[in-house]
């Protein structure tokens, strides 16, 4: 899929939009979701234009790769989470129901999760 920078989280990475912000640095930028699933909900997202994961691990180099990584880590951590656990989620394509075509990671975490929750 053609990335298609008219998306709401190209707006935020641009400035155009606003954000409730947690964490930043040079490849991610981390955020609340603005309709929680879980009593924590965060979302973080690459501040290149990728659509999805696999767009994702085709296009990015293993630095790349390790900073998007680091960058969710870093948010778990801020938010409190590796005590009691949290689920990472990355949907990916129509199957998976996916809203916005940049690639993100949805942090879920603050409460015991249902098998089912996004
Ligand atoms: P997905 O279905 O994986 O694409 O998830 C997209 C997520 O983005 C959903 O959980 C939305 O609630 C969330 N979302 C959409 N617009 C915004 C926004 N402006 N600020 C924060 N979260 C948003």
């Amino acid at each position: 899929m053609e990335y298609n920078a008219d998306n709401v989280f190209a707006k935020i990475i641009r400035g155009e939009l606003p954000c409730d912000k947690i964490y930043e640095d040079d490849c991610a930028l981390a955020f609340y979701d603005i309709h929680p699933k879980a009593k924590i909900h965060a979302l973080v997202i690459c501040k290149a234009l990728l659509t999805d994961f696999s767009d994702f691990v085709d296009h990015s180099d293993s630095e790349e790769i390790a900073c998007f990584m680091r960058a969710i880590h870093k948010t778990v951590e801020i938010l409190g989470l590796e005590k009691d656990g949290y689920r990472l989620v990355f949907n990916t394509g129509k199957d998976s129901g996916q809203e916005v075509p940049h690639l993100h990671a949805h942090i879920l975490g603050g409460e015991k999760l249902p098998v089912d929750c996004l």
